[in-house]
């Protein structure tokens, strides 16, 4: 189909989408430091689910291909992070207990053992002494340590999401990730060793300059460690990342290279040695074991609801999409204040939850269902969506011998999802 051409769609959800990512069942532990909280159930997916997101600005220092906001991690900004933390989660009340806490950043793991107490015992008073059913923390490999794991693990953290990026020495150094390969072994053990049984990895792929090899004997060696989920994604250069700046400088940067017919072949390849391995593939860029999906994040992707804490921390709950400011002393003056921090308000209507359902369903390996969308957010389905199914179907991007309500991509379709979203934009217009 003429209309799906990938690199007209390149950085659609990054640009459209970013505020979803920035961005996201140890018993025992947990019953020892607040014996009386009750746990939410676990329900995968759930449209009526309530994410808390807190963002962790700081960084120890920058990645060479990152554009994002970051703060120097400083001992007395750290310290007036964290009491901000406290009260914007005193002058944001939850609707309802939430299901799932996700720490993101940034790199959560600048933040120490005792700083991790401080914040998960105001995030459980906030949640009215509810552990969530999954509770993740983000680390990177050089900042995981016994002590913070113990008290991440008493306080009822059940997910850890490990940046590993790639095993590749010299890979790592182009990205400007400041660990080493044998401190991502070193970190996984330590994980392992505090009791953990749900570990994420982030790896990435198609960076300039790899060859094949490079990101297959990564995926081999992440698949040895045998972490529940992997998270591979594909390298996209924003055009103010440093790397970018500094390949183009030393004429290195091929865009050949990052052609989508040669990223198009990286995905399916990564695709079909994980789901070998066991790992089911649940959305473009992840991969889980049985029963080992983010929660968290298949929920935002579903249209649920979750606020986020935080400089930079977006939320989307009450029908509204709003964010805090992407700066630390902006966002304090605001809270410390006792104002919301909240701005780019965006009243949300029907028809475009409806719309970012259905986008954000078309990077789902189960797709959606029409009819229960329209069902839910009240929105006819028309008869444009059914037609432009009709062609994807034809076309091969959409599973075909099932009911025409269910978009269920196909892998070609996975592959052009960006592309499709922006066909439904147009249709809308
Ligand atoms: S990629 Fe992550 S860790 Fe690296 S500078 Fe950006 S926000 Fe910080």
């Amino acid at each position: 189909m003429q209309f799906l051409k990938k690199e007209h769609a390149r950085s659609f959800f990054s640009v459209k989408f970013q505020f979803v990512f920035r961005e996201a069942e140890v018993e025992n532990a947990r019953v020892k430091i607040f014996p009386k909280q009750s746990t939410i159930p676990h329900r995968n997916g759930n449209a009526e689910s309530l994410g808390i997101y807190v963002h962790v600005p700081f960084c120890g220092s920058a990645c060479d291909y990152c554009a994002f906001y970051r703060e120097e991690p400083r001992k007395a900004s750290v310290e007036a992070w964290l009491s901000g933390v406290e009260k914007e989660l005193t002058l944001v009340s939850f609707p309802r207990a939430a299901e799932t806490f996700f720490v993101g950043g940034g790199t959560p793991g600048v933040l120490s053992a005792g700083n991790f107490s401080r914040l998960a015992k105001m995030l459980l008073r906030a949640n009215g002494g509810n552990a969530p059913a999954e509770w993740t923390v983000e680390l990177a490999p050089g900042t995981v340590k016994p002590d913070k794991l113990r008290v991440l693990r008493d306080s009822g953290v059940n997910r850890i999401s490990l940046g590993v990026q790639s095993f590749d020495a010299g890979t790592l150094s182009l990205l400007g990730r400041r660990h080493a390969p044998k401190q991502i072994f070193s970190a996984y053990e330590m994980i392992r060793s505090s009791g953990f049984d749900n570990v994420n990895f982030d790896l990435i792929f198609a960076v300039p300059g790899e060859n094949h090899l490079r990101w297959e004997n990564d995926l081999a060696t992440a698949i040895k460690l045998s972490p529940e989920h992997l998270s591979a994604y594909c390298l996209i250069l924003e055009k103010d990342a440093p790397l970018l700046a500094r390949l183009k400088k030393s004429g290195k940067y091929n865009p050949e290279e990052k052609s989508s017919e040669r990223e198009a072949e990286l995905y399916l390849k990564t695709w079909e040695k994980l789901s070998s391995a066991g790992y089911e593939q649940y959305e473009v860029a992840n991969h889980a074991r049985d029963g080992k999906k983010c929660i968290h994040n298949s929920n935002t992707w579903k249209m649920a609801e979750w606020l986020g804490f935080g400089p930079a921390a977006a939320s989307q709950c009450g029908g509204k999409r709003f964010q805090n400011p992407a700066n630390l002393a902006l966002w304090l003056e605001k809270i410390t204040d006792g104002v919301s921090a909240h701005e780019e308000i965006e009243t949300l209507s029907a028809a475009q939850l409806f719309e970012d359902a259905i986008i954000f369903g078309l990077r789902l390996a189960e797709g959606f269902d029409l009819s229960e969308l329209s069902q839910r957010f009240g929105v006819p389905a028309g008869t444009r969506l059914p037609a432009l199914a009709k062609d994807l179907r034809e076309a091969g991007y959409l599973e075909s011998g099932i009911p025409e309500n269910i978009w269920r991509p196909t892998k070609q379709g996975l592959l052009v999802a960006d592309a499709i979203a922006l066909k439904i934009l147009e249709i809308r217009n």
